[in-house]
């Protein structure tokens, strides 16, 4: 007579029991937890019995899963993500929505070096890996790495780098600490004097996260001139699409240059929007005491997200095209609002810098016996 086994002691029902107590567990105890959270990070089952459940048996139970739910189980918890490794990401051939979520949880897991503030890896949305800080995607960079590269260089900022832009928003989404990668992507100011033209120039840069989640970039550029006319067609681009040759801008320098002039202390213009990509322009002037006149040129930009597919950053960086050639014209600004708050409808030009930036553009700005006081 032939051998007939228990039920229970063959391997597939072995293994069917472990999967319907682990999924139960999952279900016990992620699940009523999650429904109530804001949060988009799965609390954590470090506390659960399913810790108890050895290395091998989690890496198994992920070998058997399709890949879009083996992307769902290694984002359920630091524990299975831990046992099943990093190495597992490119494994599950998970798309490439779910590969960027598991790897944005990846990234919240790992330690931050409490010296620098920054996490030991940042991510590549591009390449979709975690790459090491000092390297960054290095030889294996992919072509989109290196467009988004080039994009970041034209359109943004020659210090941009898409790879810190996007660790961050993704810190930012996990409530982990950003600060540290904030101060990583902003510039120094720099400050200039050429003797030919006699202008004194500063560039400052700053970024906000706004409560929308979106990150926003302020630039603000200052020149001291002690004569004639500043030629503003070479100011700018601000964004693809403005710059200082449009008309509005250039009436805008004329206007605050001739109120300046004409007695009034300061003055500003109103905003002059992108109504393409939203960036904003303001321009202002006031009077430097036996300096000459400083005409402020700043504008905001929006970069979105920082998540790929983001519509805002492709009309950025002029990858998406204008249906109906960006307008241009005097709208409400609300990336102003966001990034200034209460500030927003009247400038104290000397507040957008910091007193050592301003220190140092007077120090570099001579005194000049032709302007008066
Ligand atoms: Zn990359
Ligand atoms: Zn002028
Ligand atoms: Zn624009």
């Amino acid at each position: 007579m032939d051998y007939i086994p228990a039920p229970l002691t063959t391997p597939t029902c072995l293994l069917a029991l472990v999967l319907t107590l682990t999924l139960g567990l999952i279900l016990a105890f992620a699940m009523p937890t999650r429904a109530g959270r804001q949060s988009h990070r799965p609390p954590s089952l470090d506390s659960s019995p399913i810790t108890m459940l050895p290395t091998e048996i989690i890496q198994h139970i992920a070998s058997l899963l399709s890949s879009v739910a083996a992307a769902s189980f290694a984002s359920t918890c630091v524990y299975i993500r831990v046992a099943t490794g990093t190495q597992y990401v490119s494994a599950i051939r998970a798309s490439p929505r779910e590969t960027l979520a598991l790897l944005e949880l990846l990234l919240a897991d790992a330690p931050i070096d409490p010296v620098t503030n920054l996490p030991s890896r940042f991510l590549c949305v591009h390449c979709k890996r975690l790459v090491p800080i000092y390297i960054g995607c290095g030889v294996s960079a992919s072509p989109a790495c290196k467009e988004a590269w080039e994009l970041s260089k034209k359109h943004i900022e020659s210090s941009f780098s898409p790879l810190l832009f996007h660790t961050l928003m993704a810190m930012h989404r996990l409530e982990r600490p950003c600060d540290a990668l904030l101060a990583q992507i902003t510039p120094t100011t720099s400050t200039y004097y050429d003797n030919h033209t006699r202008v004194a120039w500063q560039h400052s840069v700053r970024y906000h996260i706004a409560m929308s989640g979106r990150l926003l970039q302020r630039t603000v550029e200052t020149y001291i001139f002690s004569h004639a006319h500043l030629d503003c067609r070479a100011l700018g681009p601000f964004c693809s699409h403005l710059d200082g040759t449009c008309n509005n801008f250039s009436h805008a320098v004329e206007q605050v240059h001739t109120e300046v002039l004409g007695g009034s202390g300061r003055s500003q213009t109103i905003f002059i929007a992108c109504g393409y990509c939203r960036t904003t322009v303001l321009v202002g002037a006031r009077k430097f005491r036996r300096r000459g006149i400083g005409l402020f040129v700043i504008w905001w930009k929006d970069l979105g997200y920082g998540i790929t597919w983001d519509e805002i950053w492709a009309r950025q960086v002029d990858k998406v095209f204008p249906t109906e050639s960006g307008r241009i014209g005097y709208f409400h600004m609300p990336v102003v609002e966001e990034f200034e708050g209460h500030n927003a409808r009247y400038m104290d030009f000397d507040e957008l810098s910091s007193r050592a930036d301003r220190k140092e553009l007077l120090r570099l700005s001579p005194y000049t016996a032709a302007v008066g006081k």
